[in-house]
């Protein structure tokens, strides 16, 4: 199949496009509200994506939070927040 974001072929049962970052397909158990949450809560710590599957954006927060003795934990848990906010559609 093809990514509805940017075009990308990707592999059937992928849940995140590999090149944009995109979710492309819904997880059964997987809910907007809860990601969201994790995303403003625990979005320092790449909670959010790790919840999707995401696990390389969701190390690399996770890295720069810890790495960085929290100082670009504020910075990183804002780009996380944008993050969900632009995915979050795509889970609906
Ligand atoms: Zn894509």
């Amino acid at each position: 199949m093809f990514c509805q974001n940017c075009g990308a072929e990707i592999n059937d049962n992928a849940v995140i496009c590999v090149k944009c970052g995109c979710i492309v397909k819904k997880h059964v158990n997987m809910d907007s509200t809860t990601y969201i949450l994790l995303a403003v809560f625990l979005g320092a710590f790449g909670a959010h994506n790790f919840y999707i599957g995401n696990k390389n954006t969701g190390t690399i927060q996770l890295l720069l939070s810890v790495l960085s003795c929290f100082i670009l934990a504020l910075p990183v848990n804002i780009w996380a927040i944008i993050e969900a906010c632009s995915n979050a559609k795509n889970l609906e």
